[in-house]
């Protein structure tokens, strides 16, 4: 933005050095950080609400004197104190009451003027409210920012109060807003019916109405969307103009493999398919997302593209998050696809293995590698990678997705995830990428039938898992940890393999797996599970992704408060695999909101796409995206959730920009280019190269 605004904050009136501390550490370090810290919430202090009106169980802002204030000790506790103050305006009064701190008591003189903010229950037969927040109002001060107008209530840093920081930023939008001048273009402005940014941050802080809050607010989320979008867009743009491969992708290994197939492709296959066999084709580089829920078939998808680069001479290599899931991949396709020569590279091989596996690499022996980050090791180099597929590509972060295809010549690539978004969400995160969705299960498919059971009932919950065991099905039990803990009371695998073992599964088989067993270990247990030589198998969350073993009809999740949403979809997602029905079993006693909220989405929904957007909801998109897209947790006022609309104009402008100008070099694209190195200063090297 504006240089102008990059200013310490001390330079404003108001703030001293130890004001100015107390800012630094909620990370608002100069003028501009002040006035784009934003409220939380607003009151409409225009019209208070009488007392005579007020109803239970409802919130409001009211305006109202001290009459009485006492204080008292808690009958069933000891020690807790509780104060109460009765306030009234004309029409009636009642009380409020402080739970627990005693120092507020000062504030309520008799006389005293106070606006609260709370919510009215019953209590006792009469109406309160419950520790409202409050303001003394001030008989002999400037009300102006306080009453009478849309208030805005921030979340307050250090030592302040809500009157105080109002008119701290009141003094800053004075003595800055002349100065501001607005970075966003103003044809980009004018076509989206945007609002200056001067106007924007006075009516954001201290809006007239709500209307022009409303305005203010789009105004400040497009802005937010739009610097994220631009790095985005010139990065798609960029990619595309890398000269990549043309592949042969019409030949006999494809349709070989095809026919071969004990099963048909999906119509979403299918079509998945096409789109990927026109990019391979291209000479551009394919930079794909393939979105499809846990069992929609991916691998399949993946492996047929991997056929298309191999048909044609080049090297494919497949990234995996576990060594479990990379066994399994090469053992299934090594069994569906002759004459292609697989590879498999984690890091538990050999010193000897992976010399091996390097030599083979290099000299184009091996036609398709398969392994986990192992293969990111710079002793891999590749004679000529044509294709990249990382797969559960949420479980590695942005910087080594991209380590793969740098080992090739801009080499296709292909990034799967199970974790499905709306499409339009998608679209706009990883607006670098193209979409592709499989939003079809293959036909059979029983939806997996969950039920949450308390610790108290786990026996029932035992008892349909031993009905599964004794029809020939078998069965994971998963719990959060190795080792149980005393701490937070949870249990773990270890422990509890042993005792159900000689205890509740005595007449069964079971196994016992996690990440600290040796690979050779996990891979012999995985073997016998899948030969049925197990039937039930104890695990932590190694058997979070990608494992697909058909016979297993029942999974149970120990401690399932501990797991996240779309965690727990994974795991039930190991299940349902086959025509037989199968049984999600979550086994907790959930306390907190969001845990229940995520076992009740768990009940209700099925389908990964809804799933996610519940997952979204509860945690918000910074949490939900975590590390992989850092830039969304940036977003401070913008909810790509509830403004898509939004977000998309904000895509289509920054698209628009690259094309026109991909290095701002416009004059009316100045103080933009300026926001955003200032943004992202790794901007500067994305427009310098090729
Ligand atoms: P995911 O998308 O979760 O990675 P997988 O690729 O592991 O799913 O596929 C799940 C299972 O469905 C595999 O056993 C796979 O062989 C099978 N499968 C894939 N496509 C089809 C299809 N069109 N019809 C029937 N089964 C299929
Ligand atoms: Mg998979």
């Amino acid at each position: 933005m504006e240089k102008s605004l990059v200013v310490p904050l001390q330079y404003l009136k108001g703030i001293g050095p130890k004001r100015a501390k107390s800012f630094n550490k909620l990370g608002i370090n100069t003028i501009e950080d002040l006035l784009y810290y934003f409220p939380r919430r607003y009151e409409d202090r225009t019209n208070f609400i009488s007392i005579s009106k007020l109803q239970e169980d409802q919130t409001y802002t009211i305006k109202a004197q001290v009459l009485a204030r006492g204080e008292r000790r808690s009958f069933r506790r000891r020690g807790f104190s509780i104060i109460e103050v009765a306030v009234g305006d004309s029409t009636a009064k009642i009380f409020c009451v402080w739970f627990n701190q005693p120092y507020l008591k000062e504030y309520f003189k008799v006389g005293v003027t106070l606006i609260l903010y709370g919510r009215i229950e019953r209590y006792a037969g009469r109406l309160q409210m419950n520790s409202p927040e409050f303001e003394v109002v001030s008989s002999k001060s400037d009300e102006s920012l306080n009453i009478g107008r849309i208030t805005p209530i921030y979340s307050l840093p250090e030592a302040m109060t809500q009157r105080r920081l109002r008119q701290i930023i009141k003094y800053a939008l004075d003595e800055y807003l002349p100065k501001i001048n607005d970075f966003l273009p103003f044809d980009i402005r004018s076509r989206n019916n945007l609002l200056n940014l001067a106007k924007s941050l006075l009516a954001i802080h201290f809006p007239d109405n709500f209307e022009i809050q409303k305005e203010a607010l789009s105004r400040l989320s497009f802005e937010e969307f739009f610097l994220f979008q631009i790095p985005l867009a010139l990065r798609k743009v960029k990619k595309k103009q890398r000269k990549g491969i043309a592949h042969q992708v019409e030949g006999e290994l494809v349709a070989n493999f095809i026919t071969g197939l004990p099963f048909q492709l999906t119509r979403a296959q299918e079509k998945v398919i096409g789109e990927i066999k026109a990019d391979m084709a291209a000479a551009e580089p394919m930079q794909r997302l393939l979105q499809g829920d846990v069992g929609s078939g991916k691998t399949v998808v993946a492996t047929i593209a991997g056929l298309m680069a191999i048909q044609g001479g080049y090297q494919a290599a497949f990234m995996v998050p576990t060594e479990i899931l990379a066994r399994q991949h090469y053992d299934k396709i090594s069994a569906q696809s002759r004459g292609v020569r697989l590879g498999l590279l984690t890091s538990s091989a050999n010193e000897k293995e992976k010399k091996r596996m390097y030599k083979e690499i290099a000299e184009g022996e091996i036609n398709l590698a398969i392994g986990t980050h192992a293969l990111l090791e710079e002793a891999v180099k590749f004679k000529n990678l044509g294709l990249v597929v990382i797969d559960e590509q949420h479980k590695f972060g942005v910087g080594q997705r991209a380590l793969l295809p740098v080992k090739g010549a801009n080499p296709d690539v292909l990034i799967m995830t199970a974790t499905p978004i709306p499409r339009t969400l998608a679209i706009t995160l990883y607006g670098d990428l193209d979409v592709s969705i499989i939003n079809e299960l293959p036909p059979g498919r029983l939806a997996v039938k969950t039920m949450h059971f308390t610790q108290e009932n786990k026996s029932s919950a035992y008892e349909i898992a031993k009905d599964q065991l004794r029809q020939g099905s078998q069965a994971y039990i998963v719990y959060p940890v190795i080792e149980e803990s005393y701490v937070l009371d949870i249990k773990g695998a270890k422990k509890m393999y042993s005792e159900l073992k000689s205890g509740e599964f005595k007449e069964f088989k079971l196994g016992l797996i996690h990440g600290r067993l040796k690979q050779s270990e996990q891979d012999e247990i995985m073997l016998k599970f899948k030969q049925k030589e197990l039937d039930l198998l104890v695990s932590t969350t190694v058997l979070e992704v990608g494992i697909d073993i058909a016979n297993a009809t029942c999974m149970m999740v120990e401690s399932a408060e501990r797991f996240g949403l779309s965690q727990l979809h994974q795991l039930r997602g190991r299940v349902g695999r086959g025509r037989q029905e199968s049984f999600c079993i979550l086994i907790s006693d959930a306390e907190t909101p969001e845990a229940k909220a995520r076992l009740e989405a768990m009940i209700k929904y099925n389908d990964g796409f809804r799933i996610a957007e519940e997952d979204l909801k509860i945690r918000g998109p910074g949490e939900f995206f975590g590390l992989r897209q850092s830039g969304l947790s940036e977003l401070r006022i913008a909810n790509p959730l509830t403004q898509m609309q939004l977000l998309k104009k904000a895509r289509e402008e920054a698209i628009r920009l690259t094309h026109l100008d991909p290095k701002l070099e416009m004059r009316q694209n100045g103080l933009l280019k300026e926001k955003l190195l200032q943004r992202f200063p790794e901007y500067e090297k994305l427009m310098m190269v090729g």
